[in-house]
This record gives C-alpha cells, structure tokens and sequence, in this order.
C-alpha cells in the first residue's frame, strides 16, 4: 500500500518524494510506505488551510450548513465501518472488535455530536447599565463567537481514528480549518478521512492530513499560520509543543499522559470492580492515556481481589486482531515494548514480586506481543508506580483506610483520571472530592458524557476537551455592545 498527503482537497505525495515505512505490529512487516510530509509539505497545507479560513465558504457557513456536511462524514465513517477497523486493527495492533464497535463508532458519534452542539451553542447577551456613573444609560452586549481560523491537530498513535475525530469535530463545527498530523506509527485512518471528507462535500482546504516523523509536528506548532494547536501525546513532546506555540502566542490545549488509579474498598461489589480493573488496564493492551495502571485495594481484601483479577486477565483471549474474538493484541513496535518490559525487569529488581506476565507470549506467531503483566509489592518510588508505562502492566498497592488511599493515589505527578469502587455513595463522593484528577469514574469506567470535561491536571495536561469546552478553545470570542438611550458620546 502507498499513501499520500491530503492537501486542499487532493492526495499528493511529499516534496520529493520522501516516504516512511508503516509496520503492521501483529505482523513486523511493512504495512505501508507512507508520503512523509516535510518543511515544505507543511508549507503547503498551511497555505491550504489558510485560503479555505480566510477566503473560502467555511467559516461563512452556518453552523447547521457545516453541521450538515460534518454529519456527512459521520456517515461515510459508519458507511465504512469495517473497512475502517480493519485498517486502525492493522496500523495499531488493537484487536478490530474493539476497533469497529468502539473506535470506529465513537469517531462518527464525536463528529455528530460536535456538529449538533455548534449549532446548539447560543450566543450571549447580557443586559446591563451604567448607573454607578449617575447616568440611565442601558448597556447590551453581544460576545459573538468567531472561529479561531487554522487549527492545527497532532495525535498519538493509540486511538488515531477516535482521538482525531475528537478534536476534528469541534474544531471543524466551528467553522475552522484545519492540518491533522497523526502519528508516524499509525496514520493511516487518518489518511482515509480525506477521501470521505470530499465526499461528503467539505470544501478543499478545511481539512488537511499531514503525516510525517515528528518534523511535520514541529514545523506545524511553530508556524506563524497556525492559530490554535490541539495536542496529544507524551509529557516531554507536549512541553515542547507548548514552548513553540509560546513564541507566536498560539491557543494550545494539551492532552498528555496518565498513571490513572483504581481505588477499591472492601464494601465494593468485588466481581464487577475486577472485571472493571482488569478491563481498565489490559483493553488496548495498556496503550490508553486512562489505563487503570495503579491497583490501590484495601488492605483486609488485598489477597482475595488481586486473585479476582488475576483470574479475569487469564480469561482475555490474546491473538490476531483481525480476529473477530481476540480480546487483546499486540504492542505498537518492538521498541515500545522494550520499553513496557524494561519497567518490569526494573521492578522485579528492585524487589517486586511479578504475579503474572512479564514476557514475550510462547507462540509460534510474530508480532510485539507483551502478556498482560501484575506486578505486587513494588517499592512506592519504583518507576512502575511513578510513571506512564502505557502498557499492559498493573501495579499493586494496599491502603489501611480512606485517608491512606487518596493520599496514595495523588502520590504521582499526573492527574489524568481515578477509579472509585466502593457500594458506599457517599465515601465514592467522599474521596472524589480530595483526588487531584480532572475526571473520576465510580464503579465505572471510560463511558463518558461527551458535554462533560475530558482532561487532566498536573503532568497529564493544560485545558479540557469536550462539549462547550472545546467549543470555547476554538472559537475566539468578541465582545459586540451598544447603549441606549443616545448620549453626548455618541452625538
Ligand atoms: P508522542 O508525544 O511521541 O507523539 C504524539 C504526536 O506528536 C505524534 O503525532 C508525533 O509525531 C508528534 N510530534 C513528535 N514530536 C513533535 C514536535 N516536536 N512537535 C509537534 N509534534 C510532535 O506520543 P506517542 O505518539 O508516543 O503517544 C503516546 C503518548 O500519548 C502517551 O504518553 C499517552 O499518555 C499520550 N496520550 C494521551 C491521551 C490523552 O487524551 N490524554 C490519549 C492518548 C495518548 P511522530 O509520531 O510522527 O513523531
């Protein structure tokens, strides 16, 4: 398979010709030679996205009209459902269940979603007056909403099709261009969203798709003709990210990492939790920014629980992910899975006890298959406590009561999100309330609102996606006000 850029409306290869490689994880053989965007490229699909913000129809649309093209899209995604969870199962390893009746149904949803809240989202006015200065005089004052102009989207390689959609979707309903630059590990749902965005009749420049190795990225947050950037990545990556946008005052939104606990008392209904907990940690093989990475257990169940979930992660059925059955896949590339493995060895080194995993499958197939791993007994610094591993490993930590579980679970630098499972509403309210994240889940997980806050503090990330949200992010807002009766100012 060859694959181009989508600028202004048309595949095209990079400038010169410059292509990568595109390895299939379940496989390690080449899926794809990718056109590799360059200085150049991003040139060009700038000059695009700028033409279509500052002279073509888009932002002029009403928010129905785009809502409408949008939800064309939507359709063309649903359309193409299968072919499409193929395609990420393949690029990203993920096994294509998860693929079809997730990702590929969530990318239609956010798209849908953010096309109906645009045209939902009413303007303000407000009435008020001047009387502190003696006078009768009435104020009212419009604050319009206009689109930020060209955005540009950078996403990692875990969920491209779910996590580009959205932030396409409010970044498109509001009338906005944009430049998508998906990973160079996994780009190539992104790639496809360009022939269903022409056919469902969005115009030539509102959507550009600029894969490439990490220059495309950092071309594109410092260039001068991008106005707002939506990042999701790595800590480290998105601290550059945010340096560059520093030197033009660009808007930047910053979606980074996790070490997401999952808190569970002994009063917690014990079969769902573990099966919740499991699920949290081993779904997309650990490669998700929301991983439940950290079991804290209440000390007098601690025995009986990890038990639960042991047994739980021994029933997930690990294989090939175009398998319609296989529960988990592999890791993204053989150097990702050096690294899942080089936290384990660490720990193990250090004194911790490795309850499950912590090696290659015995399997006769290829692949960077890593088994869903337990590690218990950890030392509260070992790095397989402290840090993002984003994959399928689970840490093990007791806690005596209420007081020595939050303060273990906002022991890390992240503050992505936290499991709360417990029978008891109000302590669930109790220790939401003292947890540093940006979003708790009780007695759930992942299943979310999409008008509700998405995001995290600390380390894992500056401003929240979402509903209004990422509607205000990419809309920049003016303030319209007139006064009545006439006065001498205004004579
Ligand atoms: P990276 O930070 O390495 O890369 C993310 C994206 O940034 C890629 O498209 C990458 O392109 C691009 N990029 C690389 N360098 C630059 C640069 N200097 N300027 C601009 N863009 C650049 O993350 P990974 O792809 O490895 O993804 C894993 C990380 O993503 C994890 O830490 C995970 O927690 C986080 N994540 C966060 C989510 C959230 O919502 N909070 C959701 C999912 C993942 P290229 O690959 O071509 O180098």
């Amino acid at each position: 398979m060859e694959t181009n850029l989508f600028i202004g409306g048309k595949y095209v290869a990079a400038a010169g010709g410059a292509r990568f490689v595109d390895i299939e994880p379940a496989t390690e053989r080449e899926l794809a030679q990718v056109a590799d965007a360059g200085a150049e490229d991003v040139e060009r699909a700038v000059a695009a996205a700028r033409e279509a913000a500052d002279h073509g129809p888009w932002p002029k649309m009403s928010a129905e009209a785009r809502g409408r093209i949008i939800g064309r899209i939507a359709d063309g995604i649903e359309k193409r459902a299968r072919e499409l969870g193929r395609l990420e199962a393949r690029d990203v390893g993920k096994p294509v269940s998860e693929c079809v009746n997730h990702d590929v149904a969530r990318a239609a949803r956010n798209l849908r979603f953010f096309a109906n809240a645009a045209e939902a989202w009413t303007q303000e006015a407000s009435y008020g007056d001047a009387k502190f200065l003696g006078t009768d005089l009435k104020l009212v004052s419009l604050t319009e909403r206009a689109p930020l102009g060209v955005g540009a989207i950078i996403i990692p390689w875990n969920s491209p099709l779910m996590l580009g959609t959205w932030n396409l979707g409010p970044c498109l309903a509001a009338g906005n261009a944009c430049i998508y630059k998906p990973s160079e590990l996994a780009p190539l749902t992104a790639i496809a969203l360009g022939e269903i965005a022409n056919e469902a009749g969005l115009p030539p420049g509102v959507l550009n798709v600029l894969p490439g190795q990490g220059a495309a990225g950092a071309a594109l947050v410092s260039h001068p003709g991008v106005d707002g950037i939506a990042f999701t990545g790595g800590v480290a990556t998105g601290k550059r990210v945010m340096a560059a946008a520093a030197e033009s005052l660009k808007r930047v939104t910053l979606e980074l990492g996790g070490k997401s606990p999952n808190v569970v008392f002994a009063d917690a209904d014990l079969k769902r939790a573990a099966a919740g907990v499991a699920r949290s940690i081993f779904r997309s093989q650990g490669q998700s920014c929301v991983a439940g990475s950290r079991l804290l257990v209440e000390r007098n169940i601690a025995d009986e629980f990890i038990a639960m979930v042991l047994g739980d992660m021994r029933r997930l059925k690990i294989g090939d992910p175009l398998n319609d059955d296989t529960e988990y896949g592999p890791l993204i590339s053989a150097a990702h899975r050096d690294r899942v493995d080089s936290f384990v060895k660490e720990a193990v080194a250090g004194g911790a006890e490795l309850l499950a995993g912590g090696a290659i499958p015995e399997h006769p197939r290829p692949g960077y298959y890593y088994l869903p791993t337990v590690l218990n007994r950890l030392r509260p610094d070992a790095p397989a406590v402290r840090e993002e591993i984003f994959g399928p490993v689970l840490s093990v930590e007791r806690f005596e009561d209420e007081e020595e579980a939050a303060a273990m679970a906002n022991a890390t630098r992240y503050g992505l999100a936290a499991y709360i499972w417990t029978r008891d509403l109000e302590r669930a309210l109790r220790v939401a309330a003292r947890l540093r994240t940006g979003m708790v889940w009780v007695n759930s997980f992942f299943l979310r609102d999409l008008r509700t806050p998405f995001g995290g503090s600390g380390q894992s990330g500056v401003g929240r996606q979402g509903g209004r949200f990422s509607l205000e992010f990419w809309t920049e807002p003016k303030l319209v006000c007139l006064t009545y009766p006439e006065h001498e100012a205004s004579r």
